[in-house]
């Protein structure tokens, strides 16, 4: 018996003649590290989106914790533990950084547990020592962490990164692949999508290659590494 969090079966998504995703069949272990990657417009974003509840899918079932979650709203979903960084910004630059993350603790924590949460979380993500600036004046990396924050402030069972790197440089990209380890030492099972292999290589066990829609090669890191189909999808972009 395998212990899935998340099963997707025969997942597909049109957009008309568009097969952003075809019949894609995945299993995801409690507790898993694992990558999805696949050229620009692979349908890795539209999977995600599907999963969170954004898209209803054009066919197919998202089996979360064993039961049919395909029909269910978004806030029905994130209330059982799916929390996503969406690779578009989500942060809202002309409020505070603490202000961010007040307005994803919403309805999750007492109002009194709220300045303590604000404080866990920042000292979780590492920006503690910033003050409480407006977020439109945060680096890059900061704000792609306080985002990160605020999708843990739901306290997920299950996190959704897509691209959580994109945009930053050696150091900050080290960082976030710390940061991406320690979420998943909580037990948090964390999905992320990342199409820079130098970043995959030092977080990810398993691998799923997404290739015009269809799931192209899934296996540990260092098989599909070594594969030479993935190599030559990846080099014909
Ligand atoms: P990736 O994240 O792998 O780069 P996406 O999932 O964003 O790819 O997109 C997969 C395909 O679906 C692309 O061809 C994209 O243009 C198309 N697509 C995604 N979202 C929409 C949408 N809302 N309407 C029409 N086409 C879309
Ligand atoms: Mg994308």
């Amino acid at each position: 018996m395998t212990d899935a969090i998340l099963e997707l079966k025969g997942l597909s998504k049109y957009f008309g003649g568009i097969k952003a995703n075809d019949d894609v069949n995945m299993s995801i272990e409690r507790g898993e590290l694992h990558c999805l990657i696949g050229p620009n417009g692979a349908g890795k974003s539209t999977i995600f989106r599907m999963i969170m509840g954004e898209y209803p899918p054009t066919k197919g079932e998202i089996i979360y914790e064993g039961k049919n979650i395909t029909k269910l709203k978004m806030w029905q979903r994130a209330y059982r533990g799916i929390s996503i960084k969406m690779q578009i910004p989500g942060v809202f630059g002309e409020l505070s950084l603490y202000d961010n993350i007040r307005i994803a603790l919403q309805k999750h924590v007492s109002q009194q547990e709220v300045e303590a949460e604000i404080q866990r979380l920042i000292h979780f993500v590492g920006i503690q020592d910033l003050g409480n600036p407006l977020v439109k004046n945060m680096s890059h990396g900061q704000q792609q962490w306080l985002e990160i924050a605020m999708a843990l402030a739901l306290r997920p069972k299950l996190l959704l990164l897509d691209e959580p790197a994109a945009g930053m440089g050696p150091e900050e990209t080290e960082f976030t692949a710390q940061l991406v380890k320690k979420i998943n030492a909580q037990g948090i099972t964390v999905i992320f999508i990342d199409h820079d292999m130098n970043f995959v290589r030092r977080i990810a066990k398993r691998v799923t290659v997404l290739h015009c829609g269809k799931i192209f090669k899934e296996g540990p890191l260092e098989e599909i590494e070594a594969d030479k189909d993935v190599i030559q999808i990846y080099l014909g972009e």
